[in-house]
């Protein structure tokens, strides 16, 4: 008979040294002994994928996409053959895989490769045979990209992804994120220490904190999540407490509207300036980005003036030379004056999935904001969420006031009530 099967991933700071990753082993002996299979997805140890972009960066300024994803797998298999033997020395059985071994395959793109399927043949064999099962996370295998098999990376964060793509897959009966906090907050517990740990968050609210900057969770991973339904526990690896449980939320309507803030550095505004005001700019400008790659996100045109108009817009903050070399040859092409940049702006963003309804909060947020000072450069919205563009200066001091403004210290009284009924 086959037993329960637990899902567990460790990131990078539970990893960070020997000390840690032998503390790991001995969580996930823990969990074996009490009865559960257990297939443990890795990230590298603490900062290594940014010490090898480094080291790419040293050698190259354009390095090969290709030869990038290779160089970064390795970080995830270094910790994961490491994981392994320390849980043989526990006297555990276990083995390590890559992600091509753990069969999941993606399509061809390099850097930000999606699951295509998974195939956990080799995983649920290794599992039978008695097993600790350790996936370096992050990873996968494209057959697409140049006909013959390749090896990808799912994107900075990808190994939440893994984890929650096996957990689906494999049918676990539990899908835990160890991370170095205890679960998730109304705010980054970083930068607003008053931040309060969350019981429960919804797919919909994750899925946006995580959108908007909130690193704990890859976006996609809450994605495959919420696709299917699996209950994603966010939790501490250093001490044993309650977690945060990502699912769905049945007492949505009964919560603060406003549920949590992210806030996102990786960002830069770009103003195309006195661009000519006639059709088909927008698209001569917005195209080529695309057609590069680039993700565009708050886009504000002026009214213009003159028969000529500003446009603004932001992109990925290490996007933005590859955006400048994109469009240095257009400005003067559409006869604009000039571009300009700056990258030291951040978005700040109210979330919660009962922010639709609920007029006023927008201008609360604004409110709070000119109290402080704050100037607003850009602002957008979507169903669940207000978003600001403020200068990265003010940011801390945005992320403090907004929280006390929308009162998220305060514990929810329908967590009391679900907890003294639960
Ligand atoms: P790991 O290495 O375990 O993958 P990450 O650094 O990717 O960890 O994610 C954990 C970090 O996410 C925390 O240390 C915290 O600073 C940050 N974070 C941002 N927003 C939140 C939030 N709302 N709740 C919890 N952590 C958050
Ligand atoms: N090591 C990768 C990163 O730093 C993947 C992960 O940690 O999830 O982004
Ligand atoms: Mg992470």
């Amino acid at each position: 008979m086959s037993l329960p099967l637990v899902v567990q991933k460790f990131g990078g700071s539970s990893l960070a040294d020997a000390d840690r990753i032998r503390r790991v082993a001995r969580r996930i002996a823990r969990e074996r002994a009490a009865g559960n299979d257990l297939v443990v997805i890795v990230s590298a140890m603490g900062d290594t994928t940014d010490e090898l972009l480094g080291l790419a960066a040293a050698i190259t300024d354009d390095p090969d996409a290709r030869e990038l994803d290779v160089l970064l797998a390795t970080g995830e298999h270094q910790s994961a053959t490491l994981v392994s033997m320390a849980l043989h020395a526990l006297g555990v059985a276990a083995i390590s895989l890559t992600g091509p071994q753990a069969g999941i395959t993606t399509d061809g793109r390099y850097g930000r490769a999606r699951i295509a399927g998974i195939e956990p043949r080799r995983v649920r064999a290794e599992l039978e045979a008695g097993k600790v099962v350790i996936v370096a996370g992050f990873q996968g295998q494209s057959a697409s990209a140049v006909g013959d098999s390749e090896i990808t990376t799912l994107g900075r964060g990808g190994s939440d992804t893994t984890a929650v793509a096996l957990a689906a897959s494999l049918q676990a009966t539990r899908c835990q994120i160890f991370t170095d906090v205890r679960g998730i907050y109304t705010a980054d517990p970083r930068l607003v220490t008053r931040a309060r740990q969350l019981p429960v968050i919804s797919y919909e609210e994750m899925l946006e904190l995580a959108h908007q900057g909130a690193q704990v969770m890859q976006v996609r991973a809450v994605e495959l999540g919420w696709v299917n339904s699996v209950v994603i526990e966010v939790l501490s690896s250093f001490e044993d407490a309650p977690g945060t449980l990502i699912k769905e939320d049945p007492f949505v309507e009964q919560r603060n509207k406003v549920r949590g803030l992210a806030h996102d550095r990786n960002v830069a505004k770009v103003t195309v300036v006195a661009v000519p005001d006639r059709p088909g700019v927008a698209r001569a400008i917005f195209d080529p980005l695309a057609e590069a790659g680039i993700n565009v996100d708050m886009i504000v045109q002026n009214v213009g003036h003159g028969g000529e108009t500003d446009l603004s817009f932001t992109v990925p903050r290490v996007e933005l030379a590859s955006a400048k070399k994109t469009l240095d040859p257009l400005v003067r092409e559409l006869g604009a004056r000039e571009l300009t940049t700056d990258a030291s702006v951040a978005k700040v963003s109210i979330v919660g999935a009962g922010l639709h309804n609920a007029p006023g909060y927008a201008a609360r947020m604004f409110g709070t904001l000119a109290d402080k000072a704050v100037n607003i450069e850009m602002i957008s919205t979507s169903e669940v969420r207000i978003t600001c563009m403020i200068a990265e200066a003010d940011l801390e001091i945005a992320l403090r006031a907004l929280h006390d403004a929308f009162e998220l210290e305060r514990p929810e009284p329908i967590d009391a009530a679900v907890s003294a009924a639960g």
